[in-house]
């Protein structure tokens, strides 16, 4: 290792830019945060640079370098594109041991800055010793992606209870040891929910009793398919399991994502019949949980649209185990996006209703009059073993057989189909396109417009060019 990563304590203390160009702004955005005073010498400033010295956020010497700017700085960067200048610049702070950092010039250097990742007080600082700063940025980008914004609060809520620790547990070992199980426990699971008040009584238990492992189930939805699309709140509770129970709709990609060494238990639900009982699937995450295990149940889509989520955190909180629900793009929303069907849209659709076509008992319930007035698109899931209940009802309660549909199976997934029809021949189109499961069905004006702008996967299959009708602007 050749540079030392040393924090400085910046605040108040003067770090001196010589350069006013873009290079010199995003060294000053990497201070500022810091603190410091900053004093800009150049003739010449960015725009935004202008702005910000107007705003009274530095000062500026316009002008260029003269030797006393360097009095009382405690950093300097050079980032001029006059070489005398910046070897002049580095020369003096050099004979001043004050750090210095030529922009792209590890040799007249004696500083480097670093990418940083900052959730202060936790900081963290990336360095490539100047060999290759983007790689620097890219493994930060890394970092971010893997610690949440919590993590900022957890290390404000150690600092405070650092010295009750050490009060405790004299011996360093044993120390350790509680360091270890609190980082994994139940104070980091409750500042992630943004609740202090409970992490504090979980701090005070385990100071107590010495720490218990605490069962924590993420209910977390695993989006449609692409695991692209899986938000940084599902990949971090997938990271960090040791039990993932995941249904028959989560794709393959996505489980490859968890923890490596999680158990993994397929609790699979195909449409009417469950191959594990639901009174099973509760009966595990409450085992799991107790035995003092990270448990994610895993669904696909978003849990809270039509996925049972609700239920099984009902047993849950009658239970009192801790839990927490991370959110998944839903079908509609992301069959829509990839089949290139916007769901709402000035011109065709104000709305969009989400309804399921489950089973026979729930397609009973649904209210055909009210939904055949509708303006608004119609995302149905789980409707195409129905579509010839849903065709005839519409069109009985008046709806224009000539609306558009689209049919999106395994929407978001390599082998995506997105097939185009009108709800006059929704039924004959789904058998003879032989749509299977998963599908989604999309009924509104807005479905033709998968055939302008799709873009992924293979292009739609589309109906004789007379069946689907032309698509019609509000004057
Ligand atoms: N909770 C899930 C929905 C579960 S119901 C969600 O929010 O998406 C299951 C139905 O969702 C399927 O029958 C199908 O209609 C729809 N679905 C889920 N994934 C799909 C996919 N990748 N492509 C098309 N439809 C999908």
């Amino acid at each position: 290792m050749r540079w030392f990563p040393l924090f400085l304590d910046l605040r108040h203390r003067k770090v001196l830019v010589i350069g006013g160009g873009t290079i010199a702004e995003r060294k000053i955005d990497l201070f500022q945060s810091a603190g410091p005073r900053i004093s800009i010498v150049s003739p010449t400033l960015t725009a935004s640079l202008r702005a910000r010295v107007a705003d009274g956020q530095f000062d500026w010497a316009e002008r260029e370098f003269q030797d006393s700017d360097i009095d009382g700085a405690a950093v300097v960067v050079a980032a001029t594109d006059n070489d005398v200048i910046n070897r002049r610049v580095a020369q003096l702070a050099t004979a001043l041991s004050i750090p210095v950092n030529v922009v792209d010039n590890l040799e007249l250097s004696t500083g480097i800055l670093p990418a940083i990742v900052d959730r202060s007080p936790l900081v963290i600082a990336v360095s490539t010793e100047g060999s290759a700063p983007a790689f620097a940025r890219y493994v930060r980008a890394r970092i971010e992606t893997a610690i949440d914004e919590s993590f900022g609060d957890l290390a404000l809520f150690l600092r405070r209870v650092r010295d009750r620790i050490k009060d405790r547990f004299a011996d360093l070992g044993e120390r350790r040891r509680f360091y270890a199980a609190l980082l994994d426990g139940a104070v980091p699971i409750a500042l992630r929910r943004r609740r202090p008040t409970e992490a504090e009584a979980a701090f005070e238990a385990a100071l107590a009793r010495g720490v218990q492992a605490v069962g924590h189930v993420d209910l977390v939805g695993a989006g449609p398919g692409d695991p692209g699309l899986l938000t940084l709140n599902a990949l971090r509770a997938l990271q960090a399991a040791d039990v993932v129970l995941y249904d028959r709709l989560v794709s393959p990609d996505v489980l490859l994502l968890a923890r490596r060494e999680a158990k993994m238990i397929p609790v699979g639900k195909a449409a009417g019949h469950h191959s594990v009982p639901q009174e099973q699937i509760n009966q595990w995450l409450l085992d799991h949980a107790r035995a003092g295990r990270r448990v994610v149940r895993l669904k696909g889509g978003d849990p809270f649209v039509f996925g049972r989520g609700g239920e099984e955190l009902e047993v849950l909180a009658k239970n009192g185990i801790s839990f927490a629900v991370v959110p998944g793009v839903t079908a509609a929303v992301a069959c829509g996006a990839y089949a290139g069907i916007p769901l709402t849209h000035r011109d065709h659709a104000r709305g969009v209703r989400f309804v399921t076509a489950h089973c026979r008992s729930a397609m009973d319930d649904v209210d055909w009059s009210s939904l055949a007035r509708e303006r608004d698109t119609l995302a149905i899931y789980m409707g195409v073993a129905s579509v010839d209940q849903i065709e005839r009802e519409l069109l009985a309660h008046g709806k224009d057989p000539s609306t558009p549909i689209a049919f999106i199976e395994n929407g978001t997934r390599s082998n995506q189909r997105v097939i185009v029809g009108t709800l006059g021949a929704a039924a004959s189109r789904a058998k003879d396109a032989e749509v299977g499961s998963p599908a989604l069905l999309v009924i509104g004006t807005v479905a033709a417009l998968a055939v302008e702008l799709a873009w992924f996967g293979q292009s739609p299959d589309v109906p004789a060019p007379d069946r689907v009708a032309p698509l019609r602007r509000r004057a």
